[in-house]
């Protein structure tokens, strides 16, 4: 059921960490104390060693003075959706980059990629006749977990890339660079300054025509099928312009938009980890005048001061599936957050571990608190699956179910380029969608890897791309992403499942 027990190993920048909170209560000796540095005392993975820790902490200690980069009232508003979600009420799109670099802080890139996301997300509303919360992987998807900390470079073994808030891509970058931390917020925080204006000057306004080109679809059946939904969207925005359902309160001018990364760069988490009075709608709010400790019958009796530990980098972060042991340092970290959060759930999870592990994260089985994104394969998918959702349907928990057909489906061509088949993508989320209406569940939503632009990573689609293709335009540093075209298409193709 759980790992073997690694002696625990305290990181040395995890040291680092928990030096500088120096505001956070010191750990009683119970082990279920939590705190935003208990982490630090648990076994972790994908660790990090800099060299300078003097850097570490100047640049932990910035970080830990700088403002929240999301807000409470933000994150709970994004809990809320997800409830709805995890009761069948909407669907989730959570999209972007596997490794976002601070390069893409740029006009075109980021608004390419939130055109994307609201389009897919049209269709999906369309499909599924539900609304469709929109995550984005941007803003701080700057950490990534490697199978091996180092690589051959030139006959030469160097360290791998783990993501522009550790290292660069360019060889001579390679060395963990403490910086990279005070400037990953930075960039995080320009980019959802710039989401956050786009969306407030009409971005995602549906008075504006949309381009909807789809020249590309050579296959005449397929177009005429992808125009008919297209026609179908433009005739219902018409319509609700003719009836004045449009109206400046109907909330046609904008849309919400979260932000979400992998939680893995523990250090940085903990250092934007904040407590902070609980919003309204939150269900532990408590009205300011009530006084935090209360004398009843005598006694100091302890009552929850209305406030909670937010993580406050992004509304969203999930546990990858290389981190996501049961006693290791990132579930520990985890398990004290207000905000929604993810968990990989690779093909390699057994059924008790995974239950286990929700009850770790969400012991008072929070509906949707908790999205388990499903990452199997296609092939893996079938044997895999049902077992899960009978596991979980057993222990009480009511999650989002997520389908990840990325990153089961990753292979290499001969010359070693790697890349994803289309069909294969569409495969597993057609058997998602299946296996969960065989078992009386439900899909909640997709998570996927895809960019804005007209990149040549995956193969297949109604381009037609081959693997001879890929030369053309490949530029991710990370895992092959969807492109717009093939992006848009597996949401037509969603869509439609929900139609048939
Ligand atoms: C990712 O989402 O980019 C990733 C590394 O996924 P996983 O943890 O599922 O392998
Ligand atoms: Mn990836």
């Amino acid at each position: 059921l759980e790992e073997p027990i690694e002696p625990p190993k305290l990181s040395e920048s995890g040291r680092a960490a928990a030096e500088i909170r120096v505001t956070t209560k010191r750990q009683k000796n119970s082990s279920s104390e939590w705190t935003p540095s208990s982490w630090t005392a648990k076994p972790i993975k994908q660790e990090v060693v800099y060299d300078d820790l003097a850097a570490v902490k100047k640049a932990l200690a910035k970080l830990e003075r700088l403002p929240p980069i999301v807000t409470p009232t933000e994150i709970v508003k994004l809990r809320k959706s997800l409830r709805d979600v995890a009761l069948g009420k909407a669907f989730l799109l959570q999209g972007g980059d596997c490794a976002e670099l601070f390069d893409y802080c740029e006009e075109t890139a980021i608004e390419s990629k939130i055109k994307l996301l609201l389009q897919m997300s049209l269709v999906l509303i369309w499909g599924a006749n539900k609304p469709v919360v929109r995550i984005a992987r941007m803003a701080g998807q700057y950490a990534k977990p490697r199978s091996s900390p180092t690589e051959m470079n030139e006959g030469k073994e160097i360290p791998s890339f783990r993501g522009d808030i550790l290292n660069g891509y360019a060889v001579e970058d390679r060395t963990p660079d403490p910086a990279r931390l005070v400037s990953a917020y930075h960039h995080s925080a320009a980019t959802l300054n710039f989401i956050r204006g786009s969306l407030a000057s009409g971005i995602a306004d549906l008075h504006s025509p949309l381009d909807w080109e789809l020249g590309h679809v050579k296959d005449e059946k397929i177009r005429a099928q992808y125009t008919r939904i297209v026609d179908s969207i433009t005739e219902s925005l018409r319509f609700m312009r003719t009836v004045g359902a449009d109206s400046s309160a109907s909330g046609l001018e904008t849309v919400d938009l979260y932000t979400s990364h992998e939680g893995l760069l523990l250090e940085y988490e903990q250092s934007l980890t904040r407590k902070l009075k609980h919003p309204p709608s939150h269900p532990s709010f408590v009205p300011a005048r009530i006084p935090s400790d209360q004398q009843v019958n005598g006694h100091q009796e302890s009552v929850s001061d209305g406030r909670g530990w937010y993580n406050t980098s992004a509304h969203f972060l999930w546990i990858g599936d290389r981190t996501r042991q049961l006693t290791g340092a990132h579930v520990e970290y985890f398990r004290g957050l207000e905000n929604p959060i993810g968990i990989k759930v690779g093909p390699t999870m057994t059924s008790p571990e995974l239950i286990a592990l929700l009850d770790v994260v969400n012991p008072s089985k929070d509906i949707g608190k908790i999205t388990l994104i499903t990452r199997y394969g296609e092939h893996k998918i079938a044997s895999l699956l049902a077992g899960h959702i009978e596991a979980v349907k057993g222990s009480g928990h009511v999650v989002v179910w997520q389908c990840d057909p990325m990153h089961g489906n990753t292979k290499s061509t001969p010359s070693g380029v790697k890349t994803r088949q289309f069909s294969s993508i569409l495969s597993e989320v057609s058997s998602a969608l299946k296996i969960h209406r065989e078992q009386g569940s439900f899909l909640g939503g997709v998570h996927l890897e895809l960019t804005g632009e007209a990149v040549t990573e995956c193969v297949g689609g109604s381009e037609g791309l081959t693997e001879g293709d890929l030369g053309v335009n490949y530029t991710t540093y990370c895992d092959p992403r969807l492109n717009e075209k093939q992006a848009l298409e597996l949401a037509f193709l969603v869509a439609g499942h929900y139609r048939d």
